[in-house]
């Protein structure tokens, strides 16, 4: 059983263990040398300006290109790499990528163009983060103003001075901040009140149907008026077709991202689009 399920590794497992777990041990012996083994790529999907449709900048998604077994989405390798503390090297190397990527993008074509690169907690916890952002703006040109982090909570965030003094911090490097899938998971009002983001991103789960779901348009509604209120942007995640944008138009809510208007694309593609669009 064992050599079946190895190449040259030892595997620590016992019998009581289903194959569920077996399958996340495996895939997590291959994710430690992903990075290495440049498997591991970014894409970008557009952010934009709902008012006009204007592209305005894009969020950097990381993906798997597993040898055996093809694509791996995020949603399965993430949680994975958050338990067992990988999440600190892969976040590092998707923010030097995305800066990498954008700010070239930014000199060439658009010098206005924004990106924003998911964090998670676990990174924001370490109180060598700010000194890996730093080392990465002082390595690529690129301005820490056109730079944004998504902060999604993996778990519930118990008081970290680690965590505060990072976002202060970032703050003050002149990074914007969002909260991720706003209303799912941990995120929660006092939260959104101490950390005082500038953006709240709405979970795609309000978003999809919401012209024909009244629960929804009221927690969207809701949501709006409390980031309005606290003078936050708002951005609808996972905007499909054409009623939902109107709806959300019509809630006040400023920017969008969705299949709407792309999925999320290589580098290249972005550029394309964009000069597509100018
Ligand atoms: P997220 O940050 O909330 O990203 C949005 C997800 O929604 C992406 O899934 C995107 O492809 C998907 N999406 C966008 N528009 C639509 C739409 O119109 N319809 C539908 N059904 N889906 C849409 P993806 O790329 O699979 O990423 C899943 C999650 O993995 C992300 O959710 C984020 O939480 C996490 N993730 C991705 N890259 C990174 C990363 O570099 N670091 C960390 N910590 N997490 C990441
Ligand atoms: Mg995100
Ligand atoms: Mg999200
Ligand atoms: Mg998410």
């Amino acid at each position: 059983r064992s050599k079946d399920l190895g190449r040259n590794t030892f595997h620590y497992y016992n019998s009581s263990m289903n194959s569920d777990a077996l399958e996340r041990m495996q895939l997590l012996e291959d994710l430690r040398t992903a990075l290495k083994d440049d498997e591991l790529y970014v894409e970008y999907q557009p952010i934009v300006l709902l008012e006009t449709g204007k592209i305005i900048g894009a969020e950097a998604l990381v993906r798997w290109q597993h040898p055996k077994r093809g694509l791996i989405r995020p949603d399965i390798f993430i949680p994975l790499a958050e338990k067992s503390g990988l999440i600190v090297d892969i976040g590092a190397w998707v923010l030097e990528r995305a800066c990498r990527d954008i700010s070239g993008l930014q000199s060439k074509y658009f010098p206005e163009f924004r990106v924003a690169v998911n964090v998670s907690t676990i990174q924001l916890k370490r109180d060598d983060f700010k000194k890996r952002v730093k080392k990465i703006l002082a390595d690529v040109p690129i301005s820490p103003n056109s730079l944004e982090l998504e902060i999604t909570e993996s778990e519930l965030l118990s008081d970290s001075p680690e965590f505060d003094e990072s976002v202060e911090q970032l703050k003050l490097m002149g990074i914007s901040l969002a909260i991720d899938d706003f209303g799912t998971g941990y995120s929660n009002l006092g939260y959104v009140q101490k950390i005082k983001v500038a953006k709240l991103k709405i979970d795609r789960s309000f978003v999809h149907g919401i012209e024909g779901n009244s629960d929804n348009q009221a927690i969207v509604r809701a949501v709006h008026n409390i980031a309005d209120g606290l003078i936050m942007n708002t951005v609808a995640e996972g905007v499909e077709n054409a009623e939902e944008l109107l709806f959300l138009k019509e809630l006040g809510i400023t920017h969008g991202q969705g299949y709407l208007w792309s999925r999320p694309v290589s580098i290249k593609s972005l550029i394309r689009l964009l000069q597509d669009a100018a």
